[in-house]
C-alpha cells in the first residue's frame, strides 16, 4: 500500500490562490522561516559551506547503504530489538498490525512521521480497530480536523488560530479561545491522557546511526520522547535511506537540519532509541521494533540521475522559499510530500505521468537548492523529470510525449539560435507583430493560438524592440 496521491494539482492550486487565509499564512511562513534559515546558515561557525559537507555525508551513506543498514540491524537485534525490512507499504503495515495484535494494542500514540503518511498507516490502524493519536501539536490539530498535513514540518500552517479555537471547542469540549497558550494547554491535557492509555508508540526516524545502532528523533515539543518511552511497545518506521555511518555525522547533519527546518541552532529534543529498556533502566519500552521501509527507494537509489533526492532530511526548508509553494500551498502537490521536494519525489514514487504537473509547475528559480541544508540540486532533477517525460524513458515506464508540432517548433528554435541573422530577422518580425496584441500596463494580455495557453494564467513581458546585441552594436557605433 502506498498513500501517494497526486493528480488534482491545477484545481487545488487555483482554489488555494483564491483562499485569502491561506495566502496570508503562506506569506507569513515564507517571510519568517524562509529568510531566517538563510541567516542561520551564515551563523554556522563553519559557514554555509557546511551544507556541502552534509551533502557528501549523505551521498556517501547512500553508496554504502546495504552495509550500513545491516550494521544497524545487527546492533538493534543484539540489544533485544526486532528489525523488519519491508519491501513496500503493505508489508510495513502488515508488520505493524501483527505486532499490535500480538500485544493486544488498542491505542497508539504517534510521533510526527512523514513515512507513516506515505504508507497510510493511520487509516490501516483505524480499520483494524486501533485508535492512533498524533501527538505533535500541528499533527494533532490536523487529525482532529480530519485533514492532512500541508507542510512537512508545520502540518497545520494553513489554519488560523480562530479556526483552531473553533475546532478545539467542538472536538475537545473546551470554551472557545483563540489564545495560543490556552489552546496549547488544552491539547497538552488531552494528549496526556492518551500517553497514559497507549499500549504502543509509533515514530519515524530523522536519521539512524549504523555505528551505534540507534534511530534518532528530533522534536521541539517532547512528545516523541513520551511516545517512545511511555507505552509498552515502541515501533519506529524509517525510510531505508535515513541513516548515517558515524555518530559524528549527526553533529553536522542535525545542526543543518535544525537550521533548515526552523532556523534553530539545534532542535530542543534529540532522542536516541535502539532497543527495549535494559534491566537497570527505569524508562523505556518492553519491546522495540524497527521497520526499515523500501517502498520504491531501491529503484531511486539505482538511478544515478535521481539518487540525490534520497539525501533529503525532510526539513521543509525548500517549501519555505519556493515561490510556487508560497502561492499554492501544500495540498496542490498531493500527498504527503509538498513543495520542490514533493515535485521531485512524488512523481518518482507514484509515476512520472501522474506527477507531471508538479514538476512542470515549479519555476526552476533555484531558491530551493540555496535553502536546502544538504545542498540537494532540486532544479536539476525537476528538469530531468521534464526531459524524461518529453523524450520517454523505459526506467520511468514512460513513452515519449513530445508531439510533432513541438518537435518542429524546437528544431526551428534551435536553427534560429544558431544563425544570428535569422534570429534577428525573426525577432524584428515578432517585435513588430506584437504591436497588434492587447496590452494592459505594458504587458501582453492575450496571445493568438497556438501560444494562447501561455496567456491564460499570466501576462507576458513584450519583446524588446531590439536584441541585446543590436543594442550593444548601436552603443559601440556612437
Ligand atoms: S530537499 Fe532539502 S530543503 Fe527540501 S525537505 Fe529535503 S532536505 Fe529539506
Amino acid at each position: 500500500m502506498t498513500n501517494i496521491e497526486i493528480g488534482a494539482y491545477r484545481d487545488v492550486a487555483l482554489k488555494s490562490l483564491q483562499n485569502q487565509t491561506l495566502q496570508q499564512a503562506l506569506s507569513c511562513v515564507q517571510g519568517r522561516i524562509g529568510k531566517a534559515a538563510s541567516y542561520a546558515y551564515q551563523q554556522l561557525p563553519e559557514g554555509p559551506g557546511l551544507r556541502q559537507v552534509g551533502h557528501e555525508l549523505r551521498m556517501q551513506a547512500l553508496l554504502e547503504l546495504d552495509v550500513l543498514l545491516q550494521e544497524l540491524a545487527d546492533q538493534v537485534r543484539s540489544r533485544g530489538g526486532k528489525v523488519f525490512f519491508a519491501a513496500d507499504g503493505d508489508a510495513a503495515i502488515r508488520y505493524c498490525l501483527e505486532t499490535a495484535a500480538k500485544n493486544r494494542v488498542k491505542q497508539v500514540v504517534k510521533g510526527k512521521s512523514m513515512v507513516t503518511e506515505e504508507i497510510g498507516l493511520n487509516e490501516a490502524l483505524l480499520n483494524a480497530g486501533i485508535e492512533p493519536t498524533e501527538t505533535d501539536l500541528g499533527e494533532f490539530i490536523i487529525q482532529l480536523a480530519g485533514e492532512r498535513p500541508s507542510h512537512i514540518i508545520a502540518p497545520a500552517i494553513h489554519k488560523t488560530r480562530q479556526e483552531v479555537g473553533r475546532l478545539f471547542a467542538d472536538k475537545l469540549g473546551i470554551p472557545y479561545t483563540e489564545d495560543p497558550a490556552a489552546l496549547t494547554r488544552a491539547a497538552r491535557s488531552a494528549l496526556r491522557e492518551k500517553f497514559f492509555a497507549a499500549d504502543m508508540g509509533i515514530t519515524g526516524c530523522n536519521l539512524a546511526c549504523a555505528e551505534t545502532g540507534h534511530i534518532t528523533t528530533l522534536s521541539n515539543e517532547g512528545n516523541i520522547r513520551m511516545s517512545t518511552s511511555m507505552p509498552r511497545v515502541h515501533l519506529a518506521i524509517m525510510g531505508m535511506e535515513r541513516i548515517t555511518a558515524k555518530l559524528e555525522d549527526h553533529a553536522v547533519l542535525f545542526r543543518l537540519l535544525s537550521r533548515g527546518a526552523a532556523a534553530q541552532s539545534l532542535a530542543t529534543y534529540i532522542s536516541y532509541a535502539g532497543g527495549p529498556a535494559g534491566p537497570d533502566e527505569i524508562d523505556g519500552p518492553e519491546e522495540f521494533h524497527l521497520v526499515i521501509l523500501d517502498n520504491g527507494r531501491s529503484r531511486i537509489l539505482a538511478d544515478p540521475e535521481f539518487r540525490e533526492i534520497l539525501c533529503c532530511v525532510r526539513c521543509g526548508a525548500c517549501l519555505n522559499v519556493c515561490p510556487v509553494y508560497g502561492k499554492i500551498g501544500g495540498y496542490a502537490y498531493g500527498h504527503p510530500y509538498a513543495g520542490p521536494v514533493g515535485a521531485v519525489l512524488n512523481p518518482l514514487l507514484a509515476g512520472l505521468e501522474k506527477g507531471k504537473d508538479l514538476f512542470f509547475g515549479e519555476t526552476l528559480c533555484g531558491a530551493c537548492r540555496d535553502a536546502c541544508p544538504v545542498d540537494i540540486d532540486l532544479p536539476r532533477m525537476l528538469l530531468a523529470h521534464r526531459a524524461r517525460l518529453i523524450e520517454g524513458d523505459a526506467r520511468a515506464n514512460c513513452r515519449a510525449k513530445a508531439g510533432a508540432m513541438e518537435k518542429i517548433a524546437l528544431q526551428g528554435w534551435s536553427k534560429l539560435a544558431e544563425h544570428r541573422k535569422l534570429y534577428e530577422a525573426a525577432h524584428n518580425t515578432a517585435a513588430l507583430g506584437q504591436r497588434a496584441l492587447p496590452r494592459k500596463t505594458g504587458l501582453i494580455r492575450r496571445m493568438p493560438p497556438p501560444f494562447s495557453a501561455w496567456t491564460k494564467g499570466r501576462d507576458l513581458q513584450p519583446l524588446a524592440p531590439r536584441t541585446f546585441l543590436q543594442d550593444l552594436q548601436k552603443k559601440d557605433r556612437r
